[in-house]
C-alpha cells in the first residue's frame, strides 16, 4: 500500500491556525447537516450564544456546546492548542510527551500532561473497537526495570505485555494489540485472546506451554519451538514490532512507570494501525477525541 503524504504544519496552520477555524471544525463534525439539539433531538437552527460559544436550542432551551462529551469538555486551554496537541501526538511515529506539548504549547506541565493522556485514552477507546482476525502471531514480552523483592523467573521481574499481531497470506503485519498483564500465564493468554481476537482465528506462538490453552478456547492453534536459527521468520515481524515498541517506550517516555504503561502501549498500537493512512491520521484523531467520552482529571492519577 502507498504511503500517503502527512499534514504539513503549514496546511496544519492553514486550517486550524484560529481559535474559529477550531471551533467551526468541532461544530461540523458534531453537527454535519444541521444542528441537532443533544437533549430534546430536535433539529432546528439554534440562537448562537457568541459571547460564550454556546447554542440555545429554540424548543428546550439547553445550551450546547461543540465541547461537551468530548476530551475537550470544559477546558480552559484554547481548542487552537486543543488541535495542535492532537496534531503533534499523532503526526510524529516517536509520539510526544507532555514535556515537548508543554514547550511547544506554552502551557503548564500540568495541563500538557493531562491533555496528553485525555488524547492518549481517546486513541485506545477508538481501537479498542477493532478486533485482530484471520492469521494471528502471539507472544509476550517484559518491559521496564527489575521490580525490587520480585522473585527471578520468567514473568516475574519485569512488566509483562501480551502482544498479538494479525497477518497477511504474503507474511505482512496488519493490526496489532498489546496488553500490560499482572503475570503470563495461560489465563492470561486466554482472556487477551477473547478480548482481541476474532473467534476461530489462526494463532501462531511459541512452545511455551501457557499458549495451549488456546484450542481449548476454540482457536486454530499452531505452537513451534522459537528457533531464530532454523526458523528466522517464525514470529519474526512481531519481534520487530515489540523492539519498536521497547525503544517508542524508552526513547519518548524515559522512566515510565507501569501505572501508565497500558496508555501508552495503546498510543503506539492506535499509530501503527493507522500506518497506511498517515493524510487522515490528524482527522481521525480528532474524531477519536470527539467521539470518547469524557472523564475527570482523577481517573489519569494514580
Ligand atoms: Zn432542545
Amino acid at each position: 500500500m502507498a504511503q500517503q503524504k502527512t499534514m504539513s504544519l503549514l496546511e496544519f496552520m492553514e486550517r486550524f491556525g484560529t481559535e474559529e477555524l477550531c471551533h467551526q471544525h468541532l461544530y461540523d463534525i458534531r453537527w454535519p447537516e444541521r444542528f441537532v439539539c443533544p437533549k430534546c433531538g430536535v433539529a432546528d437552527e439554534p440562537f448562537n450564544i457568541k459571547s460564550r460559544k454556546l447554542y440555545q436550542c429554540k424548543h428546550c432551551n439547553h445550551q450546547a456546546s461543540v465541547t461537551a462529551g468530548t476530551v475537550m469538555d470544559k477546558t480552559k486551554t484554547s481548542l487552537h492548542k486543543w488541535f495542535l496537541g492532537i496534531y503533534l501526538m499523532s503526526q510524529d511515529k516517536r509520539g510526544c510527551s507532555a514535556k515537548r506539548l508543554q514547550r511547544e504549547l506554552g502551557i503548564a506541565y500540568d495541563t500538557a500532561w493531562t491533555m496528553s493522556h485525555k488524547i492518549r485514552k481517546a486513541m485506545g477507546e477508538k481501537d479498542a473497537a477493532y478486533l485482530l482476525g484471520g492469521t494471528v502471531d502471539m507472544d509476550e514480552a517484559f518491559f521496564g526495570a527489575a521490580r525490587v523483592g520480585s522473585k527471578r523467573g520468567r514473568g516475574t521481574e519485569k512488566t509483562a505485555i501480551v502482544f498479538g499481531v494479525s497477518m497477511n497470506n504474503k507474511g505482512k503485519p496488519g493490526f496489532i494489540k498489546a496488553k500490560v498483564a499482572p503475570t503470563v500465564d495461560s489465563d492470561t493468554v486466554s482472556d487477551f485472546a477473547k478480548e482481541y481476537i476474532e473467534a476461530g482465528s489462526r494463532i501462531r506462538s511459541d512452545g511455551l506451554t501457557i499458549y495451549r490453552i488456546l484450542s481449548k478456547d476454540g482457536y486454530a492453534h499452531e505452537a513451534q519451538v522459537f528457533d531464530p536459527i532454523g526458523s528466522p521468520e517464525h514470529l519474526k515481524i512481531l519481534h520487530i514490532i515489540i523492539s519498536n515498541v521497547k525503544a517508542f517506550i524508552n526513547g519518548t517516555y524515559h522512566g515510565l512507570g507501569d501505572t501508565h504503561l497500558q496508555a501508552f502501549i495503546d498510543e503506539f498500537c492506535y499509530r501503527f494501525n493507522r500506518r497506511f493512512w498517515e493524510s487522515q491520521l490528524f482527522n481521525r484523531t480528532i474524531n477519536a477525541c470527539v467521539g470518547a467520552t469524557p472523564f475527570p482529571r482523577y481517573e489519569l492519577i494514580g
